[in-house]
């Protein structure tokens, strides 16, 4: 085998210093790296603000939390064969119920296009006024709002808790702890007790839950949400928002410079210090280093260091900041919503301006409006009669002994009425049909469906040779209810020998 040539100085030398990596010890130096990337938790403890953004918050919160845990319990009438829970998603049933919508699987479109709708005032919301929906409504920050809450009621604001935090466990110390813990378990409970409520009749599952006769996936449920629950609203709060969710990476597509974000203006803001003697503030801005903004700010950030990826605009450091402002008698909007275009303009004035009406903003309320009239169209128009046929394949006809045609078919009828229907089937474009449900004697093509009920019915139907205009005949069957009228019908064909 011939040798090969030397490599040229410049290749080797890569090589030579691979080489000498692959004999360090890689395990020993990737685990030093690898904790260096870690920084151990810094617990935040943050003070009640107060202000206009905080009651906002509190509206939402007990907005949101009574519609979580009280719409399982709201009754909608829908007959006596139905079930009367007004939101109710029926499993065993296969069925989702949402006041006078219900939901079959065939219909998974409308969970789809609900998915689409939701997704666009999401990225609309965001384009518009940045993570609203973190600092407000998502569920993380509305549980961890109220955990906080009990903690503050048990242990007491800030302070309090850091040198609670601080001190020796004592009798006191141990008794607060494991009162905020049992209070947070027992809301945890409900939670994950008030979930599994939207999955079958909420009156009935709560006795059969205290009275351990309830399905096991129930208590499995349940505890596996109150576990998360607890976890990630009482222990693990501010990680999931800057660890966990991927929505803070998302966001980025999502804002543009037009967007309102909470920014400090570091314009009017800066040089920071507090005030000298008598209030003098020669040569600073209006910041007095007081660090009401950082102490309150859930996520342990200064907001006055720019845009972060941990900020989950839950706007309390504007309240905390405008309660400063108003102690030293200055414009309140240090920190305000505003748009980067504003604050890199130098237009920054505390107030506002938004360009409402941007290319993305119309194409996601377009979207909206679109998949929503769709919606809305196929909701009113949506037929209680459904028939769907299926036509034998094999075999695809039969001649039968006085020399007529024989197809065989087999019709899945849906009703979708809470009442017993009675259907007729008819046949149009194929002359002298004659119809034979198998099964039947009384020669009667008529189908009874119970109640909201998928009914499966098989049929023949026969003709004379002579009506047939070749080997595929097109017809359609065509199911009539007697009590209403009301139609439905499938396009099939009738198949026949050569000619
Ligand atoms: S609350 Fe306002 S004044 Fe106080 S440190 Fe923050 S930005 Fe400055
Ligand atoms: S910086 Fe302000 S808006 Fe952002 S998370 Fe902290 S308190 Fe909320």
């Amino acid at each position: 085998m011939a040798e090969k040539p030397a490599a040229p100085a410049s290749e080797r030398a890569p090589a030579a210093a691979l080489e000498t990596v692959e004999t360090v010890d890689v395990k020993a130096v990737n685990t030093r790296d690898v904790r260096a990337l870690y920084k151990k938790r810094e617990k935040i403890f943050p003070r009640r603000a107060r202000g206009s953004f905080r009651n906002l918050k509190w509206a939402v919160m007990a907005v949101t939390l009574a519609i979580y845990y009280l719409a399982p319990w709201l009754r909608w009438d829908r007959g006596p064969l139905a079930p009367d829970q007004a939101i109710l998603i029926d499993i065993p049933a296969r069925r989702f119920y949402f006041f006078f919508i219900e939901i079959w699987p065939q219909e998974v479109y409308y969970i789809t296009g609900i998915l689409v709708i939701a997704a666009m005032a999401l990225f609309l919301f965001t384009s518009l006024a940045g993570r609203v929906w973190c600092g407000y409504a998502c569920p993380q920050t509305v549980w961890v709002d109220l955990f906080l809450a009990i903690e503050r009621l048990i242990e007491g604001d800030r302070t309090a808790r850091i040198r609670l935090e601080r001190a020796a466990w004592s009798l006191s110390k141990i008794a607060k702890r494991l009162v905020k813990h049992v209070i947070w378990l027992i809301i945890a409970a409900l939670t994950g007790g008030a979930w599994v409520f939207y999955f079958a009749d909420a009156p009935t599952l709560f006795v059969d839950l205290l009275t351990l006769r309830a399905p096991e996936i129930g208590y499995i449920t349940v505890g596996v949400l109150t576990a998360t629950t607890y976890l990630l609203g009482g222990l693990a709060r501010e990680q999931v928002c800057t660890f966990m969710c991927p929505w803070p990476r998302i966001q980025a597509a999502m804002i543009d410079e037009e967007s309102l974000i909470i920014s400090y203006h570091p314009g009017r803001g800066e040089p920071r210090g507090p005030s000298g003697r008598g209030g003098k503030r020669d040569g600073l801005g209006d910041c007095v280093a007081c660090n009401q903004c950082v102490v309150v700010c859930p996520m342990g950030i200064d907001i006055r260091d720019g845009m972060q990826l941990e900020c989950i605009s839950c706007a309390l450091c504007i309240d905390a900041c405008d309660g400063v402002m108003d102690r030293f008698d200055k414009p309140r909007g240090l920190i305000s919503y505003d748009t980067l275009a504003n604050i890199e303009g130098g237009e920054s004035t505390g107030r506002a301006r938004i360009r409402w009406l941007r290319p993305r903003t119309v194409i996601y309320g377009v979207i909206i409006a679109i998949v929503g009239s769709i919606m809305l169209a196929a909701l009113m128009t949506r037929p209680a009669l459904d028939l769907n046929v299926l036509r034998d394949r094999n075999p695809l006809f039969v001649t039968l002994s006085d020399g007529s045609v024989r197809n065989g078919y087999t019709l899945k009828i849906l009703n979708k009425l809470h009442a017993v229907r009675d259907y007729r089937l008819s046949v149009e474009g194929l002359p002298g049909a004659r119809i034979k449900v198998i099964g039947r004697d009384d020669g009667d093509a008529v189908f009874t469906v119970r109640p909201d009920r998928l009914a499966s019915f098989r049929v023949f139907i026969s003709t004379d040779r002579a009506n047939l205009k070749g080997e595929v005949t097109d017809m359609r069957l065509v199911l009539t209810d007697r009590q209403d009228g009301a139609r439905a019908d499938y396009e099939t064909n009738f198949r026949g020998p050569r000619r």
